[in-house]
């Protein structure tokens, strides 16, 4: 069994409900699958874009679920999730309805054409750390051998204005 941190983030249409509705399905992947309910949740931040100017605010959360999926097949169910709220890719880092990444799995380092675990821009993101460390301050990215709540520290002693306060979602 393993522990899987997901991103959700988004800007485009009823983002709280897509992100409910994503939660929803993420905690429906097959029954058998998941040894752990129900799946924990960071609070909803509200965070200014990145990538092209002139969109409107993200939105932000983590969750995090324990299943038997091996990582390529928990990617392939959170794009066909994406797919399924009318995820479209086009511009980099333009503005879309439901971007579900995979933060990490464990301590597990992969590097893959489709996959990268940890997330590698994850400790440069406030909108990541920021809930992640909700639900999981003292996990440890196994590269940079600091906690979460530690890339989060280093981010605002750098400087970054600190994201507001999250909402229940
Ligand atoms: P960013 O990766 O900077 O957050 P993005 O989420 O906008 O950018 P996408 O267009 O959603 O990028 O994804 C591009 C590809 O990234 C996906 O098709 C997927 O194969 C790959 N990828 C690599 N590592 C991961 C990961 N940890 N989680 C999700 N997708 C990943
Ligand atoms: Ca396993
Ligand atoms: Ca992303
Ligand atoms: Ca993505």
């Amino acid at each position: 069994m393993s522990v899987f941190f997901i991103a959700l983030g988004g800007n485009l249409g009823d983002v709280v409900a897509s992100f409910r509705s994503a939660r929803r399905r993420i905690a429906q992947l097959p029954r058998a699958e998941i040894l752990q309910s129900p799946l924990q949740s960071s609070l909803l931040y509200r965070t200014p874009p990145l990538g092209p100017p002139d969109q409107p605010d993200y939105y932000n959360a983590v969750i995090s679920i324990a299943c038997e999926f091996e990582p390529l097949k928990l990617l392939d169910a959170l794009q066909s999730i994406e797919a399924a709220h009318g995820r479209v890719r086009a511009e980099h880092w333009g503005a879309r309805t439901l971007d579900l990444d995979i933060i990490a799995m464990d301590a597990a380092m992969v590097d893959t054409d489709r996959l990268s675990l940890p997330h590698p821009q994850m400790q440069f993101r406030q909108f990541v750390l920021r809930p992640l460390c909700d639900i999981a301050p003292n996990w440890q990215h196994p590269r940079l051998q600091k906690t979460a709540a530690e890339l989060l520290n280093a981010l605002q002693q750098a400087g970054e204005p600190t994201l507001p306060k999250g909402i229940a979602w």
